[in-house]
Formats: structure tokens, C-alpha cells, sequence
């Protein structure tokens, strides 16, 4: 519709700025049939516009917070010859349906009133007064008082679902990092943490628990011979076999490169050492599915009072180091050594 042809009744011309306004969303169409002096009221807080400049920046405001085609419907209206064939007033009630940031929104009950005239041919809006009806909210009208609870509740929605996802994400962030990515097992880093937590236990309780260092044995031939892939897997399922010989509450951890460490609460070297011997028949008379016999040796210490991460880990390893001395495929309790 070309909005300054002659014949253009008021009707056409109010319908006319509805769909420029609401529909296309069109703020240089609008401009064409906006009086020099236009003068109004928009809805919300500080939306007082007593010249063009104020009123255009009230549009392009309005504009670029819904850009979105406005679906309207004119519930009741009333078109008034204020001049004849010279000035208009319209007024109306609209429901409004768009979309903001991907929520759809209903504005109820918009009160619109439009006042314009037809000089020379030229439709053009004088005056625009926008407001929602008083509710037992407020004293003043201007305030779409429901719409804005619902779209609060819908933020608050959004929030809470975002900060589920953070936290999943917070999780998985925490989970890699105490996690050693080819076993699933705790990495070194977690593994000396629960150590050092189970040192602090025994200091304050007395309660015993040992420790047990494993080495694969000769694993630089697995993978010379089989290459690092083969080898990757063994290794899982080394570790997969050495968790069957756990009780409930010891835990495995990935100390480094094939080396395991596992922490046994509630016992002493001389039961950690029966389990460490167990640990290396059961994996030298398992087949494995990469270099069908693989051998472990196990260095095992229990906390002394005094110790540190530290001390302890350095006397597993020193046993570490005498069952290879020895042959491998053993164990060796640190607690029998002489210093
Ligand atoms: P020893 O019986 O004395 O322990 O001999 P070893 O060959 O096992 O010991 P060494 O320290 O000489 O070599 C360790 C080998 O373990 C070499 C290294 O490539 C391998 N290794 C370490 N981490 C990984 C891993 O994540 N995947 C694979 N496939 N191999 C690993
Ligand atoms: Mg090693
Ligand atoms: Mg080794």
C-alpha cells in the first residue's frame, strides 16, 4: 500500500502505520509518514517524546528490542474525525505475539492512540500514545506488569538451566582433571592428594594403611615389539586385572607410565605384602590379549609416623627397585630392608 495516495481513507492509513510499525518493522517507512513534530508517549519508563528526534530514537529503541515481526491484533477500535477530511484519531486495543531472543511473548491489552492528518494529499502521524492498562500492581499505568513476570520467570528458567549445564561442565572439567585419560583411573596428581589426606588420617588416628608401587616388567619390549597402540591396550587391561585383586576400599591410581600405585586403608605391610604377592601370580598367569604374559613387580611400604608423600613414596620405590634387582615378577616389602 502506498500510503499518500489521495484516496487513502483514514482506516487504510492507521492500518497502514500498524503494519509499518508492527509487522515490518520498517523504521525509514515509518519515517516517511511521521510528522516533523511528532509528539508522544511509548510504554515503558522515560518513553516521552515531545519532538521527532526524541520520538525517532523512541522507534529505533523499540525496534532493535523486538526486532522481530510484531503479530497484532486490533481487539476494539475506533477511528474519530477530529477535521473533517483534515485530522483523525485512532484508538485502539491490541494484542501483541513476537518472539524475543527465541521466546515467544504475548502483550496483552496495548492501548494505542494515534492521532493523524491528511494535508495536501499527505498522511502524516502527529501524536502516538502507547500504554498498558493500570494493574493492582501499580498506581500508574505503562507497565505490562504480567508480561514482564513471565518473561522473568522465563530468565530465571534460562539461568538455572545454564548454570545446570555449567556445573555439568564443572564436573566433566574436574573429572579430567583427576582422571588418567587411558585407564579411567585416578592420575598421579589425585593419587598423591588421597595419599597425602590418608597421612594426615593416620597422623590424627593412628590408623595404619600401606602402600603398593607397580612396575610393569620389561614393558619397553611390549612396545619395541608390538608397538604403542598394543601396548596402551595391555596396559588397561594390566590395570583391569590388578583391580580384581582389590578390596572395596583400596584404591588404584596411574602413578606414571606403567607404573601403578595403589593404596590399601587398614592394613599393615605384612597383609599389603600377602596382597602385592597376589597381585603378581595373578597377572604372571593371566593371558593377556597383547604379549600373552606380561609380569609385575611390586614395591610395599606402610605409613610410619613421621612420614611424608615423600618418604613414603621413596621407600616403595627403593622396594620397587630391589624386587627388579632380584628378577622382577615379585614383590618386596620396604619395611624388611635395612637402611
Ligand atoms: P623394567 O622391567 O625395568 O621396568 O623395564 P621397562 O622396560 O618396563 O622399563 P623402562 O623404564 O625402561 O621403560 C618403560 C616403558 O614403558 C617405556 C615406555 O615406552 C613404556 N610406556 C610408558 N608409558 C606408556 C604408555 O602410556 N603407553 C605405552 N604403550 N607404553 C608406555
Ligand atoms: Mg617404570
Ligand atoms: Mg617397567
Amino acid at each position: 500500500m502506498v500510503c499518500n495516495e489521495s484516496n487513502m481513507s483514514a482506516f487504510q492509513f492507521f492500518h497502514y502505520y500498524l503494519d509499518t510499525l508492527f509487522l515490518a518493522r520498517n523504521l525509514k517507512e515509518l519515517k516517511a509518514i511521521l510528522h516533523d513534530d511528532l509528539v508522544g508517549f511509548g510504554t515503558g519508563a522515560g518513553e516521552v517524546s515531545f519532538d521527532i528526534k526524541t520520538s525517532l530514537r523512541l522507534y529505533q529503541q523499540d525496534l532493535s528490542n523486538a526486532p522481530n515481526p510484531i503479530q497484532y491484533q486490533i481487539k476494539k477500535s475506533k477511528i474519530q474525525c477530529l477535521v473533517e477530511e483534515k485530522a483523525y484519531l485512532f484508538l485502539g486495543v491490541l494484542s501483541l505475539k513476537t518472539e524475543i531472543l527465541n521466546q515467544s511473548l504475548t502483550f496483552n491489552h496495548l492501548r494505542l492512540s494515534i492521532t493523524a492528518t491528511c494535508i495536501h494529499n499527505k498522511w502524516s502521524v502527529r501524536h502516538v500514545h502507547a500504554s498498558f492498562p493500570t494493574s493492582e500492581h501499580c498506581a500508574d499505568e505503562a507497565y505490562p506488569i504480567k508480561e514482564l513476570e513471565e518473561r522473568n520467570s522465563w530468565l530465571e528458567r534460562s539461568i538455572a538451566a545454564k548454570t545446570c549445564e555449567l556445573e555439568y561442565a564443572l564436573a566433566d572439567i574436574k573429572k579430567l582433571a583427576e582422571t588418567d585419560k587411558l585407564t579411567g583411573l585416578f592420575n598421579r596428581h589425585n593419587t598423591d592428594k588421597l595419599i597425602n589426606s590418608y597421612i594426615n588420617q593416620a597422623q590424627l588416628t593412628n590408623q595404619p594403611f600401606s602402600i603398593l608401587m607397580i612396575d610393569a616388567d620389561h614393558f619397553k619390549r611390549v612396545n619395541d615389539k608390538y608397538g604403542h597402540i598394543a601396548g596402551d591396550k595391555l596396559l588397561v587391561q594390566l590395570s583391569q586385572r590388578v583391580q580384581q585383586q582389590l578390596r572395596k576400599n583400596d584404591t588404584i591410581g596411574r602413578w606414571g607410565g606403567e607404573e601403578f600405585l595403589i593404596i590399601c586403608p587398614d592394613i599393615g605391610g605384612a597383609q599389603a605384602n600377602k596382597m602385592a604377592e597376589r597381585i603378581c601370580t595373578q597377572i604372571a598367569t593371566s593371558v593377556f590379549e597383547v604379549n600373552a604374559q606380561q609380569t609385575v613387580s611390586i614395591g610395599v611400604t606402610q605409613y610410619q609416623p613421621g612420614d611424608t608423600l615423600d618418604s613414603l613414596i621413596s621407600r616403595a620405590d627403593n622396594a620397587l627397585y630391589l624386587a627388579k634387582k632380584q628378577g622382577r615378577n615379585q614383590a618386596v616389602r620396604a619395611d624388611h630392608i635395612a637402611d
